[in-house]
């Protein structure tokens, strides 16, 4: 058996920040990093526009009173205002922070950090690399990480969270590339796996965002909170749904309807396209079904708007948004410089998740906590984003948390013992599940079934939301779940078999679906990005709380939990 005094799961952003904290508090501690693909491949390389902080270098007037009150506005009031406060006030220290460690942030003339205008954020406060913000940070981590000797374990993929007795005591890992199956056992575990776009048919994320890190702690007995709050991103790049940046927007792109117009001036005429997410992506979807989207001939009535760049000019298309323009140019031959680009709404950003106390630690009720167990970044649920996430608020989410929870994790771990794991369990356990799965001699393919599921989470749990339409879509589910008995891997080794990977995925995927889907059918309002036609009107009185919800193969169980609010009282939210 494998041991370490701590084991972080997920090698992003959230991850590597809390792995170097814990290493620079105490260098004898032994860190252990897993990840299912080589941490400089996790979701956070692809983040562009940038991270939010009030350095003040553009923006005199900005404040993190300022900050705070966007980011609760921009959650339509239910994020914790707590732990809203610690992400803002600390922000401008973790950019200074990072830019020491040797991030090369894009500049003013004078030397500073330059910073942009970004969607609901009121000043001028996101500092950028470009638009490939998320890559310079994320390879200065690695980086550093191996300087501060954590130890790396590479295409390994965990199976399952050891927890017992309320405490957590490690992980099941599967090498991917030998099918070797190891049980590593920790003084504490931390989940940092990020989100689950993969389980909508169109997405930003990457292959591995399967919400692996969710299924798991359901499939342990931990609650998810907030399930129902999927954000939309209103540029995806049709048809092929890859993000193109808020930060396009931000230096000043329109968004466009089949009659020329820019639309958003009759759904947020303070903000135009600077509206939040939410509210854009509503406005997109409006425009397409009342017949002004634009068609691939340039007629009207299609499925998709254009974002338009052609003012801002080549010199500045290509020094701000260099990498916007090149995925167009590279997936659907549009060079924005002359000519618009077709986009319509992608799955983009998880607000619920682990939930979370300030310091990091895993809640296993209203009030209790999983002994051992943390999490931070897009897998967890501190709640700093609410309903509906602001764009560049996450990369700080994951800095921050990261940061504050390596730290608490450090202090824990002091005159820690490791716990007792019977390791022989869970192996014989993880080898029986991934032979029955190599024996199956079903009829599905797991990429029908995927797609299938992919297509019911669209249809049945989109930007729009009836209680009739979900109820539908969670018999559909029901049905797919079944199916999921029947399917069959063409491959039966063990050397590198990705579909033995995809087997697990897609089981974990269906959880958080059907988790998704439950969450939203018990919350009758409208609040951020969860838009119910049949509860137009947010509804404090009965839902100003965050959900709980308890999986079980029996059914999910749902409970609530109330919202910190110590600063800015709930108030009419529009732009
Ligand atoms: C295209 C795109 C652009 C974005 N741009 C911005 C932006 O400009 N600003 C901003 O603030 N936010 C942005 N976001 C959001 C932000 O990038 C993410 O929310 C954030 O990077 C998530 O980081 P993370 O550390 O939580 O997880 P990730 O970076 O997603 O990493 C997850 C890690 O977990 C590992 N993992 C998962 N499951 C398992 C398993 N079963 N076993 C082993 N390892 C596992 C993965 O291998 C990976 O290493 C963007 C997101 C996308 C998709």
């Amino acid at each position: 058996m494998l041991e370490h005094d701590v084991i972080i799961v997920g090698g992003g952003l959230a991850g590597c920040r809390a792995a170097l904290e814990i290493a620079h508090t105490d260098a004898n501690l032994s860190i252990a990093l897993i990840a299912k693909t080589h941490p400089i491949r996790s979701h956070s390389v692809a983040a562009q526009g940038g991270m939010a902080a009030t350095l003040n270098n553009v923006d005199t007037e900005d404040s993190w009173e300022a900050h705070a009150f966007d980011t609760v506005k921009g959650s339509d009031y239910l994020a914790d205002q707590d732990a809203v406060e610690i992400l803002v006030r600390e922000a401008p220290d973790v950019v200074i922070e990072l830019e020491h460690m040797g991030v090369l942030f894009s500049r003013l003339p004078d030397g500073r950090i330059a910073q942009r205008a970004f969607g609901g954020h009121a000043h001028r406060r996101t500092c950028y690399a470009a638009d490939k913000t998320g890559h310079a940070i994320l390879h200065e981590l690695v980086n550093n990480l191996r300087r501060n000797g954590v130890h790396i374990y590479d295409e390994w993929y965990v199976t399952e969270l050891i927890l017992e007795d309320t405490q957590a005591k490690g992980v099941v890992m599967y090498n991917i590339q030998t099918g070797k199956i190891e049980v590593v056992c920790a003084k504490a575990v931390m989940f940092a796996t990020g989100g689950y776009g993969r389980a909508y048919n169109t997405t930003s994320n990457d292959y591995a965002s399967t919400g692996d890190g969710l299924a798991m702690s359901a499939l342990a007995g931990v609650p998810l909170e907030d399930m129902e709050f999927v954000q939309f991103h209103p540029t995806g790049l049709y048809p092929v749904g890859v993000l193109i940046s808020e930060a396009v927007r931000g230096e000043g792109a329109y968004l466009i309807n089949s009659e020329g117009s820019r639309f958003m001036a009759n759904y947020a005429p303070s903000r135009m396209e600077l509206a939040p997410r939410d509210i854009t992506s509503r406005a997109i979807v409006r425009e397409i079904s009342a017949g002004r989207g634009i068609n691939p001939d340039g007629s009207a009535g299609g499925p998709f708007v254009y974002l338009d760049l052609r003012h801002m000019g080549q010199e500045k298309i290509m020094s701000r948004v260099p990498f916007a323009w090149e995925e167009a140019h590279r997936l659907v031959g549009i060079d924005a410089v002359y000519q618009p680009m077709p986009v319509r709404p992608t799955i983009h950003y998880s607000m619920g998740g682990i939930p979370v106390t300030t310091d990091g630690q895993v809640r296993s009720s209203l009030s209790g906590l999983i002994d051992g167990f943390f999490a931070a970044g897009e897998a967890a649920c501190v709640s700093v984003h609410g309903a509906n996430r602001l764009g560049s608020n996450s990369l700080l989410e994951c800095v921050v948390y990261g940061r504050r929870t390596g730290a608490i994790i450090a202090q824990y771990l002091q005159n820690r013992k490791l716990p007792t794991v019977d390791e022989q369990r869970y192996v014989t356990a993880t080898q029986q599940q991934i032979q029955s799965l190599l024996d199956r001699s079903g009829t599905i393919r797991i990429d029908k079934l995927r797609r299938e599921f992919q297509d019911c989470m669209t249809n049945y749990c989109g930007v729009f939301r009836t209680e009739k339409l979900m109820r539908e879509g969670l018999e559909s589910l029901q049905q797919l779940q079944q199916q999921y008995q029947d399917i069959y891997l063409d491959d039966k080794g063990k050397l590198w078999n990705t579909e033995v990977i995809e087997a697990l995925e897609l089981r974990n995927l269906m959880i958080v679906g059907q988790l998704i889907l439950t969450s939203a059918c018990h919350r009758q309002e409208s609040r951020g990005a969860h838009c119910r036609e049949d509860y137009p009107d947010r509804d404090d009185t009965n839902f100003l709380k965050h959900t709980l919800a308890y999986y079980s193969p029996a059914g999910i169980q749902v409970n609530y939990l109330p919202v910190q609010i110590t600063m800015f009282q709930p108030q009419l939210r529009n732009y």
